[in-house]
C-alpha cells in the first residue's frame, strides 16, 4: 500500500454525510431528519458515536442549503461543515477536505458512517477500531450474507441465482486512513457508493469485520418502523386492578391465561406475552366497579372463547362474559366483569395501515 506515515499517535475521527435528500424513504423531508422514537434520525446516530470514547471529534457534512440540522441534533459538540455535494462520494470528500484543513493529519484515521445508520452499536465501534488499527488498510464492518441471492430483471423476474458465498453487505463505518482515502476518492470520482470500493480500486484489500444486523440504512418507508420499535424504550405503564378476595381473583387471572411473575401476598404481577398488570388486595366497592381495563387483542374470537369457556365457573363471585358485538364507535369487542366487579373490554386491534 501507499507510503502512507504511520505511527501509533493516529487518531480516530468520524465523517457522517448528511447531504442527502433521502428520496426513496417516501415523503417527509431529508430522511436524517425524520422522528424517530422522539428524536431525529441523526441524533440517535450521533448519541451512538458519542459513546465510544475513543473517537477524537466528529464531522457531519451537510448540504449547502441545510436550514434543519441545529434544530434537529441539539448539543452536537462536533464539528460542522456545509460542503456536501450532489453524491455521497462528493459529500464524502468534501468532508474528507474539512478534516485536513481542520488539522487531521494524513495518517489519521477517518470513520465514515452514514447519518441514516443510527443503530449502530458502541461495541460494533470498538471492534471495527481495534481490527482497523493493526490493519495496514483498514476495513468496513459487514454481514455476511444469509439469504440467496437473486438477479432480476426490469419485470422483477428471476434471470439468475448468484452464488452467495464468501459475500458479505457492506455497512458502516468505513475506517480507513485520511490521506489514502483522499486519493482514492479522488481517483474513483463521484459515483462510488462506498470508501471502501475506492480503496479497492488503488489496489488494497480492506478488512470487513463483523457488524450487527441492526446498523441497517435507513431507506426504504418500512426501515423507519423497525427503527422505531428498535429504539423506544421498553418502559412499561402498569395498571393495579383492585381485587376483593385476593386468592379468588388470582386463580381467576390464572384461567384467562395470565401467568404469575410475581406475588408478595397482597401485590401480584400477572403476565401474559407482552401484557401485564397488578393485582392489589384492595377494594373498596366504588373503585372496583368503576374501574375499567381495556385490552386489544388481534384475535378477539380466540379471547371470546376462551372466556366462555371458564366464565361459567366464577358465575356465583359475579363473574359476567358478553358475547362480541360491534359497538356504535366502530369496534368489536366483548365485557368480561372479574370477581371484584373491575370491567374488562376486550376489543379487536384495529388493524395498522399498511406500510407503503
Ligand atoms: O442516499 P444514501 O442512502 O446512499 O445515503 C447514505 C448517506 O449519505 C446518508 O447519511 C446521506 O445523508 C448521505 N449523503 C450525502 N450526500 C449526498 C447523498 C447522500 O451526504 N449527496
Amino acid at each position: 500500500m501507499a507510503a502512507a506515515p504511520t505511527g501509533d499517535d493516529a487518531k480516530c475521527y468520524v465523517l457522517v454525510p448528511c447531504a442527502g435528500s433521502g428520496e426513496r424513504a417516501g415523503a417527509g423531508g431529508p430522511k436524517q431528519y425524520r422522528q424517530i422514537a422522539g428524536r431525529a434520525v441523526v441524533a440517535h446516530t450521533l448519541a451512538a458515536l458519542a459513546r465510544v470514547p475513543r473517537i477524537e471529534k466528529t464531522l457531519v457534512v451537510l448540504a449547502p442549503d441545510d436550514h434543519d440540522f441545529a434544530a434537529n441534533a441539539p448539543g452536537f459538540a462536533g464539528w460542522v461543515e456545509r460542503c456536501g455535494g450532489s453524491t455521497r462520494a462528493a459529500s464524502v470528500a468534501a468532508g474528507l477536505k474539512a478534516l485536513a484543513r481542520r488539522g487531521v493529519r494524513a495518517h489519521d484515521w477517518v470513520l465514515v458512517h452514514d447519518a441514516a445508520r443510527c443503530l449502530v452499536a458502541p461495541a460494533a465501534l470498538d471492534r471495527l477500531i481495534d481490527v482497523c488499527r493493526a490493519d495496514v488498510v483498514g476495513g468496513l464492518l459487514a454481514l455476511p450474507l444469509a439469504d440467496t441471492l437473486k438477479q432480476g430483471d426490469a419485470d422483477d423476474r428471476v434471470i439468475a441465482t448468484l452464488d452467495r458465498s464468501g459475500k458479505w453487505a457492506a455497512q458502516t463505518p468505513q475506517m480507513f486512513r485520511l490521506g489514502v482515502l483522499q486519493q482514492a476518492l479522488a481517483r474513483a470520482g463521484d459515483q462510488v457508493t462506498d470508501e471502501a470500493s475506492a480503496i479497492e480500486a488503488l489496489g488494497h484489500a480492506p478488512r470487513l469485520v463483523r457488524g450487527e444486523p441492526d446498523n441497517f440504512k435507513l431507506t426504504w418507508p418500512a426501515d423507519f418502523a423497525l427503527a422505531e420499535r428498535l429504539l423506544t424504550p421498553a418502559d412499561e405503564i402498569v395498571a393495579v386492578v383492585p381485587a376483593r378476595d385476593f386468592e379468588l381473583s388470582l386463580r381467576f387471572y390464572s384461567d384467562l391465561g395470565f401467568d404469575l411473575d410475581d406475588n408478595d401476598g397482597r401485590l401480584a404481577t400477572l403476565r401474559r406475552g407482552r401484557l401485564a398488570f397488578s393485582l392489589q388486595d384492595f377494594y373498596v366497592a366504588a373503585h372496583a366497579s368503576n374501574f375499567v381495563m381495556h385490552l386489544l387483542v388481534d384475535d378477539l374470537d380466540a379471547w371470546a372463547a376462551r372466556c366462555a369457556a371458564f366464565a361459567a365457573q366464577y358465575v356465583a363471585h359475579g363473574v359476567r362474559a358478553s358475547a362480541v358485538e360491534r359497538r356504535p364507535w366502530g369496534l368489536r369487542d366483548m365485557t368480561l366483569i372479574d370477581p371484584s366487579g373491575v370491567l374488562w373490554r376486550i376489543a379487536e386491534r384495529p388493524r395498522a395501515k399498511e406500510q407503503a
